[in-house]
Formats: structure tokens, sequence, C-alpha cells
């Protein structure tokens, strides 16, 4: 086979925006994915919430405590496991110690900054393919039950504000007036918060259709193509292996989501990112005469529910527990009762009928910011770790890590992504 310009390891949202951003520059690109296609693992089917209004890391002040408080609950939103618990060990302190005011703030703006970059660049894409993805451009609402949590919800909010970041406090009555089908519930919320700048879309959806682009315009995309191991030659990293071949590149680039560990250990490169599990429940809501306008953000269960096209999907909840596919029936059950406690009307017509259960591992960063650029490996670039935040930061992403192995001044602060900062 030629010797290719690049080849991208993951066909994932990471990956086909990576291979999108470098084809427009005229770069010859490969992407090998171990899926027969595009978006099949995390990018699957996410919440869908393209929201630089949350940049915030999960790791935030205090969150040793809810780790904790946690342990004996099953329904706890943040939920860590005992079983995985010394595999996780060396990140989870280094999580941890990334928990300190300082470091929260100072992640949340450099994950705005790229955030809203990537936002642009996805509405870009949006119009110059007309892609179809569900997409929304209504803002979300974020809603609190106690008036204790809007308090910090809107002071996180406060902080970002001289960065650009737009925002609205709802009273009950201004949240039923964005949202009618709240009506039933409001005495129960504190009120909300509203970020007019949010938009929602369907990820998998989205990145089907953009790999469509990037293939048309000379990407090839091999699928069930396992890559097994990186070609390392005295230090220089000069393409890959799969089981049947060896294929040499001038730049190689994992965006293997929670896999990239597994590539880059061999390399004595230790990345700390883990899979944090997530789950989603779509349901069917075309029959509805009315259906949800936007996104809502329940703060408390760190859970959305979205709507995409002729699905409802709820989705949240994070679940340290090492690369444990299991469904678990009561992470589930959580997302129908936010559903209920959400929208009790919708929830009594649409749970009856059929439920696609899903769940995924977001690759998350011990510092909750992601790796994006060359690593100390020549020749050897990744683009993930992002966390609660790969579907919005994709686009932005891809762009930072061009512009940088084209050598050009990046178009946001780069520093704060380097990977070579483990
Ligand atoms: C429940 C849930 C809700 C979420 N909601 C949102 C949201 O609302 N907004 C948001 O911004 N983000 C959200 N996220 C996060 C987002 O979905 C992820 O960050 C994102 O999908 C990660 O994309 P990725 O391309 O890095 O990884 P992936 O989608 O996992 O892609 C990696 C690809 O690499 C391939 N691969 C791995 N190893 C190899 C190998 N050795 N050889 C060949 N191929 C390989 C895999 O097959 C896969 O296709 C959510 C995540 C979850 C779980």
């Amino acid at each position: 086979m030629a010797k290719q310009d690049v080849i991208i390891v993951g066909a994932g949202l990471a990956g086909v925006s990576t291979a999108y951003a470098l084809r427009e520059r005229g770069h010859d690109v490969l992407v090998l994915d171990a899926h027969e296609g595009p978006a099949l693992e995390t990018s699957f089917a996410n919440a869908g919430a393209l929201t630089p209004s949350e940049p915030e890391p999960w790791n935030a002040p205090g969150v040793h405590w809810q780790l904790l408080a946690s342990l004996p609950d099953p329904h706890s939103a943040m939920k860590l496991r005992l079983a995985p618990l010394p595999g996780l060990l060396p990140w989870g302190l280094k999580f941890l110690a990334n928990s300190s005011r300082k470091r929260f703030e100072a992640a949340s703006l450099a994950n705005f900054a790229l955030s809203r970059y990537s936002l642009g660049l996805t509405q870009r894409a949006r119009d110059a393919h007309k892609l179809e993805f569900a997409n929304l451009a209504r803002g979300t609402m974020k809603v609190c039950r106690d008036a204790r949590a809007l308090e910090p919800a809107h002071q996180a909010s406060q902080a970002l504000a001289d960065a650009g970041l737009r925002f609205e406090i709802l009273d009950r009555a201004a949240v039923t007036a964005r949202e009618p089908l709240l009506s039933d519930v409001a005495n129960d919320l504190a009120g909300a918060i509203f970020y007019p700048d949010d938009e929602s879309g369907d990820a998998h959806r989205f990145t089907v259709s953009l790999a469509d682009v990037a293939r048309q315009a000379g990407v090839r995309f091999e699928y069930n193509s396992p890559v097994s191991s990186l070609i390392d030659r005295a230090g220089r990293i000069t393409g890959v292996r799969t089981p049947t071949e060896e294929i040499e590149a001038d730049q190689v680039i994992l965006t293997t989501g929670h896999a990239t560990r597994g590539l880059l250990a061999p390399l004595g490169l230790h990345i700390p990112v883990r899979p944090v599990k997530g789950y989603s429940l779509s349901l069917d809501m075309s029959g509805l005469n009315q259906r949800p306008s936007l996104p809502v953000v329940d703060e408390a269960l760190h859970a959305i529910v979205t709507p995409l096209g002729e699905t409802l999907r709820i989705a949240g909840t994070a679940e340290f527990a090492g690369e444990d596919r299991t469904l678990r029936a009561e992470r589930i059950d959580n997302l129908r009762q936010l559903l209920t406690r959400l929208y009790p009307a919708l929830a009594e017509q649409l749970l009856p009928g059929e439920q696609k259960p899903w769940c995924g591992f977001r690759p998350m960063s011990a510092d909750g910011r992601p790796f994006i650029g060359e690593t100390r490996a020549d020749g050897l670039w990744i683009n993930t770790g992002h966390g609660h935040l790969g579907w919005t930061q994709a686009m932005g992403s891809a762009g930072l890590l061009a512009a940088l192995l084209d050598g050009e001044p990046a178009p946001v602060p780069a520093a704060p992504f380097s990977a070579k900062r483990f």
C-alpha cells in the first residue's frame, strides 16, 4: 500500500471531524476503525447537547464527598463502584487532585473557549453541506429543584460571562413560558437558567453525514480494521499494524476515545484518560401531538432530556466502573424516573412504548481537559479525553489539531490541551 500522509485511528466524533478538517486543508487521509461504520462506540447515542454552557469538569471542588456518598447508593447520579477501584487508583488520585477551585476554574475557561469555537465550526459544516442531524438551535435550559443549587449554577455561569457566555435566570413563570410542557412540575422547581446560544442534535447522524462528506472529498475509510499496535522506529511513529497488514504514514493520529490508553502504553506513554460510563434511553415520540421544544438539563441528576427529531432521549449519569459494559437496570430506571419527574404526562404516554437503552464510555481526562496535539513520540498525535464534552468540542478540537499539524497559529489557546502534559 502507498504511504499515507495521515492515518487516523478511530471513526467516532473526534476521528471523523479530524479527517474532515485535514482533508479541507488538502491532506491525504486514511481512517481506520474496528467497527463496521462510523460513530458506533461512545458517539452512538449520547445526550445530543452542544453545550458551551457546560464547560465545567466533573471533578468540581467537593467531588470526593460526592463519590464517597455514592458508594452505598445505587441511584446516585455520580456512582463509584468498588470492584474496579484498584485499577482506577492512580487516575482517581489525579482526578481528585485536580478538583481544587483554581484548577477547576482554569479548566472551565479553557473548555469554554474550545467549545464556543467548536460550535461555530459545527454550524459552518452544517450549513456548507446541508447536514441533517435533527439539529435544534433553541438553547438549553438547566432546571434546579432547590434554590441552594440555583445559586452555584448562577455563579458558575457568571464566571464565564466576561468570556462570552450568555444566560438568563428564569423564575417558574418564565420556565413554563419557555417550555409549556414543564407546567405540570413547575411547583417543584426553584427556577432555571436558560442558555440561548446552546444547540443540540443527533451526534451519530452528524458523524455519519460528515464521514460521507469527507469520503466524497477523498478521505478513505477502512472499517472492520482494528489497529493492534503502532510502528515505532527509534522513537518515531511511522505507521500502524492491523492483524493483516502494516501501513506506513507521515503522521498517525489516535482518536480512539477510552481505548487510546491501551495503544499508547506499549510506548511508555501513560495517558490519564479513563472510561466514565453514561447511559441513555431513547423513546419514540413520533405519535405525540406536543413535544418538548428544547433540551432540559437536570442539574442535580447530571442528566438531560433532549428532543432529537422523532426521538426523545434521556441521558446522563456517571459511573466509575472501569470497562464494565453491563447495562444496569437501576441506572436506566434513574433515566425513566427523571422523565417522570420532568414530564409526567409524556412519561405516561411514552414509557409503555419501545425503549432503547444504551451505555457508553466517556473518555474522561483526570484534569477535565482533552488532549489535542503531538505526543512525546514524534509523528504521533492524539485528540481524545473530552469526557462529557466530546460532541460539543469535536469540530473545534479537529480544527485545533489540524492547525497545529500544519504549523499554523492555534485558533484557540492550545496550551491547556497540550498532549505533552502527561
Ligand atoms: C451517556 C452519554 C451522554 C453524553 N452526552 C454528551 C452531550 O450531550 N454532549 C457532548 O458534548 N458530549 C456528550 N457525551 C460525550 C461524547 O459522546 C464523547 O465524548 C464522544 O462520543 C467521544 O468521541 P470519540 O470519537 O473520542 O470516541 P468514540 O466515539 O468512542 O470513538 C472512538 C473510535 O475509535 C475506535 N477504536 C478504538 N480503538 C481502536 C483500535 N485499536 N483500532 C481501530 N479503531 C479503534 C472505536 O471503534 C470508535 O469508533 C456523552 C457521553 C455519554 C456516554
